[in-house]
């Protein structure tokens, strides 16, 4: 992997941001695990409550390796203030990179995240990457299921 990439990688394992827990019943919790590396986290998520949806609080409690550990907190920096709606279609992006399917030219919204492009080439690493992902998306699905009533 390329110097300045793996340095933005240790960086982010070693001072992971937004980590930790949110209060219990103010926020949305999923547990994620890796098995193939020994991976666990816990996404917590603030969602506003006035219907758009707005991640207003996040918090990673990640336990792994420093991949895993460095994609969740570049995770909750991107997605920090966003929609879920949003956020949701920088997953599918990141998605994308992790297969060396993205085209930054057509979705420019990675930014840091972008320090992944080469991971497609360590496939046990993958999933490392992705873990944080998939749980936060195990989440938003749950929050975004269309047909959710606003009339009780
Ligand atoms: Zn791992």
């Amino acid at each position: 992997m390329d110097n300045l990439y793996q340095e933005l990688i240790l960086e982010h394992n070693k001072n992971p941001r937004n980590f930790g827990e949110l209060k219990e019943g103010e926020c949305l919790k999923q547990e994620g695990l890796n098995p193939l590396c020994g991976d666990r986290l816990i996404v917590s998520l603030k969602l506003s409550e006035d219907g758009e949806q707005i991640i207003e609080d996040v918090k990673i409690r990640s336990d792994g390796c420093a991949i895993s550990r460095a994609s969740a907190s570049m995770m909750s920096e991107a997605i920090k203030g966003k929609t879920v709606k949003d956020a949701i279609a920088i997953f599918h992006e990141f998605h994308d990179l992790l297969l060396k399917k993205h085209d930054p030219s057509v979705c420019p919204h990675l930014g840091k995240l972008e320090v992944f492009s080469n991971i497609w080439k360590y496939p046990s690493r993958v999933k490392c990457a992705a873990l944080p992902w998939h749980t936060l998306n195990e989440i938003m699905e749950q929050t975004s299921k269309p047909g959710q009533s606003t009339s009780e």
